[in-house]
C-alpha cells in the first residue's frame, strides 16, 4: 500500500472525467514541511501557527514567530502556504497563560476572538508573517470568524499592519490574500457576504460538525454520532461549494473529512476542488481522485440527496459506489 501510494507522489490528481483536485499539507511545525516533497503535495493549505506557541515555555517573541514563518515559507519554496493565524482557546491551552475557568471553552474566548479583543497578540503575529513574506506571496487565515465583521475587523488590522510595515521601508508581500475559515454555522447564513468580503474560504469541517450537530469533537461517547455525509451536514457542505463558487471566491476544506477517501468523494462530488490535509492522507486520497469520475458521483449524490430525509446518510451508497469502480 505505502509502496503504491509512494508511486502515486508525481502523478497529478485528476479524476478520470478531467477534474483537477488540489491536495495540500496541514502542518504545524517546521518539520513537517518535509512531508511536502515526500508526498508530492502541492502546498501547505493549513500552517496551524498555534503548535508553535503551544510547545513554547513562554511567548513566542517577535522575532521567533517571524524566524518560524521565514522557515516555512523558504522550506515550501514556489508551493503555496496558507498561514492560519493563532486558534488558542478551547481545547488548546497555553501552559503560560492564566487558565479561563470557562463553562464551554468551545464557545468561549478563543482564536479570532481574542485576536480582536487583544489585538497587541494579533498584530504581533500578524507583523512578523508580513516580514517573513518579504516581497513573496502571503496567505493568511483567520480562524473561528462567526461574523462578516469580525473577518473585516481582522483586515482592518493587517491592512494597518501594512501600512505600518510600508512607512518603516519593508518590502510587503507581492501578493497578500486573506481568508476565513469557514467553522462556525452562523457563516453558513451569511455566506454570500462572506464570499465577497474575503480573498478565499476554507472549510473546517472539524468544528463545523461539531458546531451544526452540538457534539463535542473531543467527547468519545457523542463525537461519532452524527455523520459528515448525512444530508443535514452535506447540505451544509453543498452550501458552501455552490456559494463560493457563485462568488468566485476559492474554497478549501481543511478538516479531517478531506483526509478520508469516501468523505473527500462526496465533497468531491459537491464541487470542491481543493483539500487540505494530514501527510499520510494523500496518498490514499489521491488514489480516490485517480478512480472517480466526478460528474457521476455529483450525478449519485444529486440523487441520493433528493431521495433521502434528514438524518440519512450518504455513506452506504457511496461505499457501494466506490466498491464498483
Ligand atoms: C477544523 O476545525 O476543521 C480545523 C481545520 O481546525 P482545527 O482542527 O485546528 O480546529
Ligand atoms: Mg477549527
Amino acid at each position: 500500500r505505502q509502496e503504491q501510494y509512494r508511486a502515486l507522489r508525481d502523478v497529478p490528481a485528476i479524476t478520470r472525467d478531467g477534474v483537477r483536485i488540489g491536495l495540500h499539507l496541514n502542518a504545524g511545525l517546521l518539520v513537517d514541511l518535509g512531508h511536502l516533497v515526500e508526498t508530492g503535495a502541492e502546498g501547505v493549505g493549513l500552517f496551524r501557527t498555534e503548535l508553535q506557541f503551544m510547545v513554547a515555555q513562554r511567548m513566542p517573541s517577535a522575532a521567533e514567530q517571524q524566524a518560524l514563518y521565514r522557515a516555512v515559507l523558504t522550506a515550501s519554496g514556489d508551493k503555496p502556504v496558507t498561514i492560519r493565524t493563532l486558534d488558542i482557546g478551547g481545547d488548546k491551552i497555553l501552559p503560560y497563560m492564566p487558565k479561563l475557568e470557562e463553562e464551554n471553552p468551545a464557545l468561549g474566548w478563543r482564536a479570532i476572538r481574542i485576536g480582536l479583543d487583544r489585538p497587541a497578540l494579533l498584530r504581533v503575529q500578524l507583523r512578523a508573517l508580513l516580514k517573513a513574506s518579504d516581497g513573496h506571496p502571503l496567505k493568511i487565515m483567520f480562524p473561528m470568524v462567526a461574523t462578516v465583521d469580525e473577518f473585516v475587523r481582522a483586515r482592518a488590522i493587517v491592512d494597518r499592519e501594512k501600512a505600518h510595515l510600508r512607512r518603516h521601508g519593508y518590502t510587503l508581500p507581492v501578493d497578500c490574500q486573506l481568508g476565513a475559515m469557514v467553522e462556525v454555522p452562523s457563516l453558513l447564513f451569511q455566506i454570500d457576504e462572506i464570499a465577497r468580503e474575503a480573498d478565499f474560504l476554507s472549510v473546517g469541517s472539524n468544528d463545523l460538525m461539531q458546531f451544526l450537530f452540538a457534539v463535542d469533537r473531543e467527547n468519545r461517547r457523542v463525537a461519532d454520532r452524527f455523520d459528515p455525509l448525512s444530508v443535514a451536514a452535506m447540505r451544509a457542505f453543498r452550501l458552501i461549494a455552490e456559494r463560493g463558487a457563485a462568488a468566485n471566491c476559492p474554497v478549501t476544506v481543511c478538516g479531517e473529512i478531506g483526509g478520508r477517501p469516501l468523505d473527500a468523494m462526496a465533497l468531491v462530488g459537491l464541487g470542491f476542488r481543493n483539500f487540505s490535509m494530514s501527510p499520510a492522507a494523500i496518498g490514499p486520497v489521491k488514489a480516490m481522485v485517480l478512480s472517480i469520475e466526478a460528474a457521476a458521483v455529483a450525478e449519485l449524490i444529486d440523487t441520493e440527496m433528493a431521495r433521502m430525509h434528514d438524518g440519512d446518510s450518504l455513506r452506504p451508497a457511496l461505499a457501494a459506489f466506490a466498491k464498483a469502480r
